[in-house]
């Protein structure tokens, strides 16, 4: 083992003050995107999702399922994020659903200016639906708030229970926690319920709703939880951005 110098810590402790500082100087810079974004979307009573996830947890397939289910009943708009490729984008715009790739390169989320620009090239239709898919990545698009309603946290059944436990900042900061993949469940030993108690530990407040894409389990709560929420958005929008 190697001991530093009092040099070398006093050094140290500089250099991580100003990465401190930085990292608090671009969430605030990122808050009032977000800020701006939120007025934006409650102005034309749009509702607005942030679907976060670890890469591969069926996020996409999910959107999907979603958006053939609604069947044109929910005017809706799909924000992508991904550090590359067109891929997802293509699979939404497939099933019917205007859609916008953000491509973040080496980022590893989406911030609350690319989805403020985003929100303006699609020309999002009052009282409708936004569905955000963030980067796969269950770490820092907790800290970046987009200006969206609701987080929403998918933890697949393929994943480790303790998901929650190992990365609680997301799982905190979500309302809902979409159990994806259920339909395999017969196949797996993952225990559904510990999980659901593992998130409950970290966010007694989390609503759960146990869904698969592929059986249909649980989409009928999925779209009552969507469109209460489209309803109590559009209800809310003030009566001066009518017209
Ligand atoms: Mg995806
Ligand atoms: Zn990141």
């Amino acid at each position: 083992m190697r001991f530093r110098s009092h040099e070398a810590k006093a050094e140290t402790a500089v250099s991580t003050s100003r990465i401190v500082k930085l990292e608090q100087d671009i969430l605030a810079k990122n808050n009032g995107y977000a800020e701006a974004n939120r007025r934006y979307l409650s102005a034309y009573g749009i509702f607005a999702l942030n679907l976060v996830s670890s890469p591969g947890s069926g996020k996409t397939t999910l959107l999907v399922k979603t958006i053939l289910a609604l069947n044109g009943t929910q005017p809706l708009a799909v924000i992508e994020g991904d550090q590359q490729t067109e891929n997802d984008a293509a699979r939404i715009r497939a099933a019917g659903a205007p859609a916008l790739q953000i491509n973040t390169g080496k980022g590893c989320h989406l911030d609350a200016q690319m989805v403020g620009q985003a929100m303006q090239q699609l020309g999002l239709q009052d009282d409708s639906l936004l569905l955000i898919e963030n980067v796969g990545n269950l770490v820092c698009p907790a800290s970046f708030d987009l200006g969206e309603a609701h987080k929403v946290v998918i933890l697949s059944v393929t994943e480790g229970e303790d998901k929650p436990l190992k990365y609680p900042d997301m799982f905190s900061a979500a309302d809902l926690m979409l159990l994806n993949k259920c339909d395999l469940l017969p196949h797996l030993e993952f225990d559904a319920d510990l999980a659901i108690e593992y998130a409950h530990r970290i966010n007694p407040r989390l609503q759960v709703i146990r869904i698969s894409a592929i059986s249909g389990e649980g989409m009928t709560e999925w779209l009552e939880w969507i469109r209460e929420g489209c309803c109590n958005a559009a209800a809310a929008k003030p009566e001066a951005s009518l017209g």
